[in-house]
C-alpha cells in the first residue's frame, strides 16, 4: 500500500466526525490521524485520542484542555493538547497534513476550514455553513491556493459523483442542464400546518431517515438545510439559482441527480448512511469500503417525488432570495438561522416563527460585497445583533400578551 494519508478531523466528536473515524478504523494503515478536535465533548475526544493516537488534540476551552490532559496522563496517552480557535487553524494547516475533514457545525468552523483551504489542503467539506457564508472568498482561496474541495454533504457528494471526472466549473461545457437536489421534507412534511406552533425540539430533531447533530436536524425540519444546500451547490458547481432544482423525495434513497441536455438524469443511490459519502471523499479517487448496508432495490420497491411546498417551508424560499441577493446576504441568512435555531432549541422561539426572524434580519441588514473573511464576520455580527433584538422584542411581546390575558 502507498504512504498513509495524514488527516485532521475538525469536529471529531460530532455525527460526521464519529462516522469519519468509523470509516478510518476500517482501513488500518491507509490513514494516519494527525489531529482531532472537539468543542465540549472532552470524554469522547479522550476516547478517540486513546484509540487513534493523534499527534494533537484541540479542546474548545482551557478547562477542557486541562481535563483532556489529565485523562491522557492517567491513561498513558501521548497526544499533545491544544485549545481554542487559533489551535484549530494551526492543526488545519500543519505541513504534513494532506486531508482535512471540515465537520464543525456552523460558522464556528469557518476560520479553521478556511485555514485548511489557504494551506492548499484536500478539504472534505461537511461544514456547509463555511461555504454558504463566505462563498466568493472561500472559492477564491480554493482556486488561488490550489486546494481541493470534495463535498461530504450527501447531496453534493452525489452530484460530484454524477458529474464527469474532468468537471472544472463549467456546467455548460460538460452538457449539464440542471442540478437536482433531493430533500426528504423532514419530520413535518405532512404535519397539519396548525400543529407547527406546538412543535418541540425533540420532535424537530427526530429525522425520519438520518441521524444527525441537533442544529442540522432542526434545519432539515424547516428545510433551511435544503436552502443552505442550494447555496452550497451554487458555489461548489458554479451553478445559478435557476440551474438548481429541489425535489421532495421522502425515502432519501436517491441522494441527488445531474440532468444533462440530452435528457439523461444521472443519480447516485444508496442507503441513507453518511459513511458512504465520507468513504468516497476519504478514498477519492479510489473507492473504499464504508461499512454500510447495501441497498436492496426490490425491498425499497418504490420511490416517490413531489414539488417542494414553499408556503410550508418559507426558509427554502428565503435561502434562494439570499442567493439571488448575493454578497453578504447568505451570511446574514445563516447568522439569523443559527440564532433562530439556538433560540428554538432553548425554548425561546416557536418553531413556526423561525422563518419570520430570518426574514426580518434579511430585510434589515444591508447587503455588502464580500472581499475578505472579515467582511463575512462583520455581516455575521450585524445579523446576530439584529436577530437578538428581534428575539428580545418578540419575547417582550409575548409577555405583554400574557399580562393582558392575566389582567
Ligand atoms: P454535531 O453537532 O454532531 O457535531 C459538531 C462538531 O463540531 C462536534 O465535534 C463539536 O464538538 C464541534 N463544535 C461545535 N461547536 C464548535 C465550536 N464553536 N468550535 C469548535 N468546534 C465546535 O454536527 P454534525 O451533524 O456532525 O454536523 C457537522 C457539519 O456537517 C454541519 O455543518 C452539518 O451541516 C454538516 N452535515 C452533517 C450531516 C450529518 O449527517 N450529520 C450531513 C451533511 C452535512
Ligand atoms: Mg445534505
Amino acid at each position: 500500500m502507498s504512504k498513509p494519508r495524514n488527516i485532521v478531523i475538525l469536529g471529531a466528536t460530532g455525527s460526521i466526525g464519529v462516522n469519519a473515524l468509523d470509516v478510518v478504523a476500517r482501513h488500518p494503515g491507509r490513514f494516519e490521524v494527525v489531529a482531532l478536535t472537539a468543542h465540549r465533548q472532552i470524554d469522547a475526544l479522550l476516547q478517540q485520542c486513546l484509540k487513534f493516537h493523534p499527534r494533537f488534540a484541540v479542546a474548545g476551552s482551557a478547562a477542557g484542555a486541562e481535563q483532556l490532559q489529565a485523562g491522557l496522563r492517567a491513561a498513558g496517552g501521548t497526544t499533545e493538547v491544544l485549545c481554542g480557535e487559533p489551535a484549530l487553524e494551526q492543526v488545519a494547516a500543519l505541513p504534513p497534513v494532506d486531508t482535512v475533514i471540515a465537520a464543525i457545525v456552523g460558522i464556528a468552523g469557518l476560520r479553521a476550514t478556511f485555514a485548511a483551504v489557504q494551506a492548499g489542503k484536500r478539504v472534505l467539506l461537511a461544514n456547509k455553513e463555511a461555504l454558504v457564508t463566505a462563498g466568493p472568498v472561500f472559492m477564491g482561496a480554493v482556486r488561488g491556493r490550489g486546494a481541493t474541495l470534495i463535498p461530504i454533504d450527501s447531496e453534493h457528494n452525489a452530484v460530484f459523483q454524477a458529474l464527469p471526472r474532468d468537471f472544472s466549473g463549467d456546467l455548460a461545457a460538460v452538457g449539464v442542464r440542471r442540478i437536482v437536489l433531493t430533500a426528504s421534507g423532514g419530520p413535518f412534511r405532512d404535519t397539519p400546518l396548525e400543529r407547527l406552533p406546538q412543535v418541540t425540539p425533540a420532535e424537530a430533531c427526530a429525522h425520519p431517515n438520518w441521524v444527525m447533530g441537533r442544529k442540522i436536524s432542526v434545519d432539515s425540519a424547516t428545510m433551511m438545510n435544503k436552502g443552505l444546500e442550494v447555496i452550497e451547490a451554487s458555489w461548489l458547481f458554479n451553478a445559478a439559482d435557476g440551474q438548481i432544482k429541489v425535489v421532495i423525495h421522502p425515502e432519501s434513497v436517491i441522494h441527488s441527480l445531474v440532468e444533462y441536455i440530452d435528457g439523461s438524469l444521472l443519480a447516485q443511490l444508496g442507503n441513507p448512511d453518511m459513511r458512504t459519502p465520507i468513504a468516497f471523499a476519504l478514498g477519492y479517487p479510489e473507492r473504499i469500503e464504508a461499512g454500510v448496508d447495501f441497498l436492496d432495490l426490490a425491498r425499497v420497491s418504490r420511490l416517490n417525488f413531489s414539488e417542494p411546498d414553499y408556503a410550508r417551508f418559507p426558509c427554502l424560499w428565503l435561502a434562494r432570495e439570499a442567493l439571488r441577493a448575493g454578497g453578504s446576504a447568505p451570511a446574514v441568512l445563516n447568522a439569523a438561522n443559527e440564532t433562530a435555531v439556538a433560540a428554538f432549541l432553548g425554548s425561546r422561539l416557536r418553531f413556526d416563527r423561525i422563518p419570520a426572524l430570518i426574514e426580518h434580519a434579511l430585510g434589515e441588514v444591508p447587503v455588502v460585497p464580500l472581499r475578505v473573511l472579515e467582511d463575512v464576520f462583520n455581516a455575521d455580527r450585524r445579523a446576530r445583533v439584529c436577530a437578538e433584538a428581534w428575539l428580545a422584542r418578540h419575547a417582550a411581546g409575548e409577555n405583554q400578551h400574557s399580562l393582558r390575558v392575566s389582567a
